[in-house]
């Protein structure tokens, strides 16, 4: 092979010698290093392309050592969720091009690096992220419904048994203000889904706020809530926070969902119960609040609950995606 050297100032044939390069950035790489030495007057000369390669192996063996997020690692993130170096910049609100950097093998930073992992790990905390960076329209609405449709098909589990540990484990958070002092108890949640819808003609939508507004009486008259859930502001009202809800309804021992296409074209979610619903899970006080609560509910349309849960300063304290405090418990317009 041939090319220019400075030195003899004319084309010459080269050899390529070995060497060890020891540190990048304090750490130790010991990343061996090809150099072009010129056959003629043995200099050492300077070729783009193997000067290229000796960074990328460094930049690699770096990585590796630094544990920092590789352009494979960002590539798999990205078709996971099917979304363009463009869109994925726009989420994480980077600066132009920085995707299309670090995966042409740029080192990224140990920030963007940690938290590129971090959310290529963690799929609330990336959809999270989405959602900000839809409602800031730093992405528009069709990449939005992408990613959530493909959310949504990911939150298919092969059974009950499967779909319990999950979301248990997403949901189950140590008593604290957020899930009314109380550790999610999944069972007595399904067992309290079945006897509303065995009362009233559950809608998926209404569900969250048939059970955000007994959970919130629970929490003002006793200092805790009945089903631990945490509930976050969404445009229609209260919701269980991180869309929970749709496999809580996918539960099916207890009740049924049952998707409907509306002549619209919008889908519709109605849970119907299997009528064996256990209530001995339930004191008598617990009881009356449920009663209260559907008694209050039970005529009324989905619309017509949205627009009571818009009322609640729970609701028009907070925003979009942010929990609910149970502290507004203490303040419910659904009680005066
Ligand atoms: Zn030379």
């Amino acid at each position: 092979m041939k090319h220019y050297c400075p030195y003899c100032n004319s084309e010459q044939e080269y050899d390529i010698d070995k060497r060890i390069f020891k540190e990048y950035k304090g750490v130790v790489v010991n990343v061996e290093e090809n150099v072009p030495i010129c056959k003629k007057c043995k200099n050492e000369l300077i070729i783009h392309s193997i000067e290229d390669e000796n960074l990328k192996r460094i930049y690699n063996k770096y990585r590796e050592m630094k544990n920092m997020i590789t352009p494979s690692e960002i590539k798999d993130l990205r078709d996971k969720y099917d979304i363009s170096q463009r869109e994925l910049t726009a989420i994480l609100d980077f600066g132009k091009m920085t995707i299309n950097r670090y995966e042409n093998g740029s080192l990224p930073s140990k920030t963007h690096s940690d938290y590129l992992r971090f959310i290529s790990k963690d799929e609330d905390a990336f959809f999270k992220k989405v959602q900000e960076a839809y409602y800031t329209h730093r992405i528009n609405q069709k990449t939005f419904s992408k990613i959530e449709n493909i959310m949504n098909k990911k939150s298919v589990h092969h059974n009950n048994y499967e779909l319990k540990l999950y979301i248990e484990n997403e949901l189950k958070t140590s008593p604290n203000i957020f899930n009314g002092f109380k550790v999610l108890d999944l069972e007595k949640l399904q067992n309290l889904i079945s006897y509303i819808a065995s009362k009233t003609k559950l809608y998926l939508t209404s569900m969250n706020k048939y059970l955000w507004f007994i959970d919130m009486i629970s929490y003002h008259e006793r200092a805790i809530s009945i089903t631990g859930l945490t509930y976050v502001h969404e445009q229609y009202g209260p919701v269980i926070i991180n869309r929970k809800y749709e496999e809580i309804s996918k539960l099916d021992d207890k009740y049924k969902r049952e998707d409907t296409e509306k002549s619209d074209g919008s889908m519709q979610s109605i849970i119907t119960s299997n009528g064996n619903y256990d209530l001995s899970f339930f004191n008598n006080k617990e009881i009356e609040i449920v009663d209260y609560v559907i008694g209050l509910l039970e005529n009324k349309s989905v619309k017509e609950i949205s627009n009571m849960s818009h009322k609640e300063l729970g609701w028009k304290n907070t925003e979009r995606f942010e929990k609910i405090s149970f502290e507004y418990a203490n303040n419910l317009k659904i009680l005066k």
